[in-house]
């Protein structure tokens, strides 16, 4: 494990290769080498001192992937403040609610993004705020004032407040997704996320050679830590193909810069594959990449493999709360594993599976909750230390609220959400299961299976269809006769929707509470 903190981490990889290229934002043009980073590193750190900003106050970043979300995010480390990553979908009330939650005494905001004003939407709720001192709009003269007074400031000064730091200080909160709830902000250490990114690299053999495409948002642990994070601890390059998640943007940018890792939730990949324009992208310098955050379909992987060309990509699972990673594929896998699992569990942490009733671990091949251990648990639930008890136990497990098979030789498979698994008429079902077969029809480019209520069986399963386009649309009758002699009986869904997308969150999840919801009130 690396033992440093993260500003003392990320100098030392500019103190090895100065010259290599950093940072790309391909939608600008505008580049940084590592030397050329740091200097802009550095100035907005003393910038933030200038400010009035001292070791553990909350600065928060609301922003979409931009160059100067990543200079905060190195910035605010090396002078021990505690970064707030805030979701770029937000609107007042979520935005309220994080900024007096998390007590944020320093705001650094996009004036704008797609539709959203959020120069506006701070200024209504700022007067709600009484901890937010200071904000400061990227590419504004404020902006440009604030790198200033870095200017000015004393490079020693810096270096003093660096050496101070201890790596299991918080140095940032990470709002979970809120795919099943309100968001929970994840604390966590410079210990906890520089030793996941730099594992997460690791496992996909990244040397300063590689530059690697990061379209999953920085707001993110995709994309702050198991994208930047990954990069400068070893010094590989970071590539922004746009502020948010475009397919036709991400595969220009792989082509134009030869990436030769690529990130993505399972939707993207699948939005990529099936852009009309996909043959047209010289994809021939991928290597490697990340699928992860959701179920990563075989089917999809098996494309990105042959269509992509990403022989080593891997599959990561985690969560927020264990910075994020717990298990990852290896390349020294065999390809029909590293399509179908997610891997075995990471250097340095614990994974066990248990039955969430007797708490006991149960035997290889059985199903139970899956927990995990080490040095990349969160140090706890921001000012909520019930919903932290809740979630670590004392012995320092972290109980994921997933479900997993580990089979004999260690390779786990998640099989859902507890929360999302189907009870129908006794049996239990996973919708992981039924998704997989789904997208073994040639027709289907995206499957989405959930529980509605139902008064014989309890519950009853719906599936939500993305046809490919042009393709005749399936009923429940074309689907039972498709899925007859394949799937047992009480798992082919009754009711099947068609629809054009999904309700996600801005990581690309499913919001599955959302679908039950919808899907009852359209079932009547
Ligand atoms: P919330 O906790 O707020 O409801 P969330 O759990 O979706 O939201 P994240 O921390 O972003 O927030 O996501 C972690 C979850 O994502 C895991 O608990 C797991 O359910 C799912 N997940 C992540 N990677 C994978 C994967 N490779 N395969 C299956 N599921 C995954
Ligand atoms: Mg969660």
């Amino acid at each position: 494990l690396l033992g440093d903190t993260i500003g003392d981490n990320f100098d030392r990889t500019v103190a090895t290769h100065p010259d290599r290229e950093a940072l790309v934002e391909v939608p600008t043009g505008r580049r940084w080498t590592y030397s050329q980073l740091r200097a802009d590193v550095d100035r907005l750190a003393l910038g933030l001192v200038a400010k009035g900003v001292q070791k553990g106050d909350r600065v928060g970043i609301w922003a979409p992937n931009v160059a100067e979300w990543t200079m905060v995010q190195y910035a605010t480390a090396k002078i021990g403040a505690i970064l707030v990553n805030i979701n770029p979908a937000y609107r007042t009330h979520e935005l309220e609610y994080v900024l007096n939650q998390a007590g944020i005494s320093m705001l650094v905001s996009a004036e704008s993004f797609k539709t959203s004003d959020y120069r506006a939407m701070v200024a209504e709720v700022q007067p709600k705020c009484p901890n937010l001192r200071t904000v400061v709009f990227i590419g504004t003269p404020e902006w440009d004032q604030l790198i200033e007074a870095g200017a000015q400031g004393d490079p020693a000064q810096l270096a003093e407040l660096q050496a101070k730091l201890s790596p299991d200080d918080p140095i940032n909160i990470q709002y979970t997704s809120g795919t099943t709830g309100f968001p929970k902000g994840a604390t966590l250490s410079h210990h906890n996320i520089l030793n996941n990114g730099y594992f997460v690299g690791r496992g996909c053999n990244y040397t300063p050679e590689d530059r690697v495409c990061i379209p999953v948002p920085f707001y993110h642990c995709f994309g702050m830590v198991m994208g930047n994070l990954a990069c400068t601890s070893i010094g590989a390059t970071m590539v922004i193909p746009g502020q948010g998640f475009d397919p036709k943007a991400t595969l220009k940018a792989v082509a134009q810069e030869r990436c030769t890792s690529l990130y993505g939730v399972p939707t993207m990949f699948i939005a990529e594959l099936n852009d009309p324009d996909f043959e047209s992208y010289d994809l021939s310098s991928l290597r490697t990449g990340i699928m992860a955050g959701s179920p990563c379909p075989v089917e999809v992987m098996k494309q990105v493999v042959a269509r992509m060309g990403m022989e080593e990509v891997t599959i990561c699972y985690g969560m927020t709360e264990t910075s994020p990673v717990s298990t990852q594929t290896s390349i020294d896998d065999p390809l029909e594993l590293r399509v179908s699992t997610v891997g075995r569990v990471m250097p340095h942490v614990e994974v066990k599976i248990i039955d969430p009733e007797t708490g006991l671990t149960v035997p290889r091949g059985t199903p139970g909750e899956l927990c995990t251990r080490g040095y990349s648990v969160m140090l706890g639930y921001w000012e909520e230390p019930e919903k932290t008890a809740e979630a670590i136990d004392r012995a320092r497990w972290m109980h994921t609220g997933d479900l997993g098979v580990m089979d004999a030789d260690g390779y786990i498979n998640i099989t859902g959400r507890i929360k999302d698994m189907v009870i129908r008429g006794g049996e239990n079902i996973y919708p992981r299961e039924i998704e997989e077969f789904l997208y073994t029809h040639p027709d289907i480019v995206d499957a989405q299976v959930i529980g509605v209520p139902d008064v014989k069986y309890g519950e009853e399963l719906c599936a939500w269809i993305k046809m490919r386009e042009g393709a005749e649309p399936l009923d429940a009758d074309k689907l039972r006769e498709f899925a007859t002699g394949k799937l047992a009986h009480y798992k082919i869904p009754r009711y099947v929707m068609i629809v054009d997308e999904f309700p996600m969150t801005v990581t690309g999840k499913i919001r599955k509470v959302e679908m039950r919801e919808k899907s009852i009130e359209m079932l009547g």
